[in-house]
């Protein structure tokens, strides 16, 4: 293999692969921090860089069946979340084009002071927790 483009985020903050901290996505397009993944909390991004997308695949999760296609770190091949492609269900197409990044497989890296990491998110308790996400049933 020859060498990987790798892209890097210009934003005050932004989630990193937890693998390699390839830049994953700017923290501030992350549009809701209440999704569950298959590994546990989960976010909900606009967009991503270094990314590598798999075969699309139709998938049941609880808010019923979707296109997805599984989400990788370009960088190390790590696997952190899925690409909405398709939600059969109406109320659930603002998600389609969007990318779900397991929270365990990311941190917060703020670029403002190089030294230390970024605290933590805001504490998980206060976060509205009516919104399931998505989870897959098999
Ligand atoms: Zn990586």
């Amino acid at each position: 293999m020859g060498l990987v483009h790798q892209e890097f985020i210009e934003a005050p903050s932004v989630y990193v692969c937890l693998g390699c901290k390839a830049h994953i996505a700017r923290r501030d397009d992350v549009i809701s921090r209440t999704f569950q993944g298959r590994l546990g909390r989960a976010y909900l991004t606009e967009s991503v860089v270094n990314e590598k997308l798999g075969t699309h695949e139709d998938r049941l999760l609880m808010t019923g069946m979707h296109t997805v296609c599984n989400l990788q770190c370009r960088i190390c091949d790590a696997l952190i979340g899925w690409k909405y492609i398709h939600a059969h269900d109406r109320s659930q197409q603002y998600k389609e084009g969007r990318y779900v990044l397991e929270q365990s497989r990311i941190f917060s890296l703020d670029q403002t002071t190089p030294e230390k990491l970024a605290t933590p998110d805001a504490p998980l308790s206060l976060l509205p927790s009516q919104e399931s996400g998505d989870m897959a049933i098999c």
